[in-house]
């Protein structure tokens, strides 16, 4: 696989979930699952270690965030920043949750950050990985649902838990003391890919994050980014 299709390919399923080609089971084997997948990803994808800096701050920004739920603080959560330059993140299931470093310099603030974890963080509270495949018939609309191949691993968009997962990181962001309204920002600044059937879902997700914060005022003075989050990401931005 060439890092250019990797690029290409990942960027355009920002926030999607990952998972092996057999994506879907019974609740119970997912741990085994994960697990399984976590060892192809270790294998496969570049990495920092888990004691630098950086890999440090978003295990703790993210345990922070699965905490703000009781489901949350049963789950083992495992953050693993991926060397890429592209933004994204996604999450296989049982805790492991993965983002690229391009993701540190994609958010403005750390809210924006916040909010990239907090939507994986909600498909797993969410039970997505518990859930079977949608059905090829009937009233679910399986049509708008998207496989691709990113290596080994095949990323499954599915256009409802995409929007149940915003609703989730909204909840998230807010009991976390850090701005909600940041994960519609990041919703809208996904990168456009035409062609590749995003484009529709993308701006479903825009409009039920508007639709679901209209109510949230604007905090004053506003969230402050914390002294690690300016720091890093100043560090990255001249790697
Ligand atoms: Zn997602």
């Amino acid at each position: 696989m060439s890092n250019r299709r990797q690029s290409a390919a990942i960027a355009a399923v920002l926030f999607a979930c990952a998972s092996a080609a057999q994506a879907y089971g019974p609740c119970q084997s997912e741990q085994s699952r994960s697990r399984e997948t976590a060892r192809r990803i270790d294998r496969e994808w570049p990495q920092r270690p888990s004691n630098d800096e950086l890999s440090r701050y978003i295990q703790s920004l993210g345990e922070r965030l699965g905490r703000t739920s009781l489901t949350g603080r049963a789950i083992p959560w495992r953050f693993t920043v991926l060397r890429d330059r592209s933004p994204y993140a996604f999450s296989i299931g049982s805790g492991f949750v993965y983002i690229a470093d391009g993701a540190l310099r994609f958010a403005r603030n750390e809210s924006e950050l916040a909010a990239i974890l907090a939507h994986e963080i909600g498909h797993q509270l969410a039970g997505h990985f518990c859930e079977p495949d949608p059905p090829s018939h009937g009233r679910y609309d399986s049509s708008a649902v998207r496989r691709d191949e990113v290596g080994t691993l095949v990323q499954v968009i599915d256009p409802r838990k995409e929007l149940e997962a915003d609703q989730y990181a909204v909840d998230i962001l807010r009991d976390a003391g850090l701005d909600p309204r940041a994960m519609l920002e990041v919703a809208k600044r996904l990168p456009a890919h035409s062609g590749s059937g995003l484009g529709r879902p993308e701006n479903e997700r825009v409009f039920a994050l508007q639709n679901r914060l209209r109510h949230f005022r604007p905090n004053a003075p506003g969230v402050q980014d914390s002294y690690e989050f300016r720091r890093l990401r100043e560090h990255i931005r001249d790697q």
